[in-house]
């Protein structure tokens, strides 16, 4: 069915080049194309911005009472995180540093 449609706009497109001009059968097309290429990119944007606007809205609290330290298994390296920018934990060695938290009396 695709391909019956296909072939007869196929044939349709090129009775109007050869008999009005090639304009009329490239102008919509590209204009078509842009269409398409300009609403894909203000989605991607409105994505990008939903994520972004997540991972504002979420900041992971830092509680008071307890504190989150994260250490290397390689080299020992101790890190006390005072703002945690994403969920994840940072890096040292290559290697993802261990969490651990600890209770302050
Ligand atoms: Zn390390």
């Amino acid at each position: 069915m695709r391909w019956l449609l296909l072939i007869v706009v196929t044939g349709i497109a090129a009775v109007v080049g050869v008999t009005v001009g090639w304009q009329w059968v490239f102008a919509p097309l590209l204009g078509a194309a842009l269409l398409r290429w300009s609403i894909a990119s203000l989605r991607a944007l409105v994505h990008d911005a939903r994520d972004l606007e997540e991972m504002e809205a979420a900041p992971d609290p830092v509680s008071s009472d307890e504190r989150t330290l994260f250490w290397c298994e390689e080299c020992g390296t101790e890190v006390l995180l005072l703002v945690r920018g994403a969920p994840r934990a940072p890096s040292h060695c290559g290697q993802r540093m261990h969490e651990r938290t600890e209770i302050l009396n």
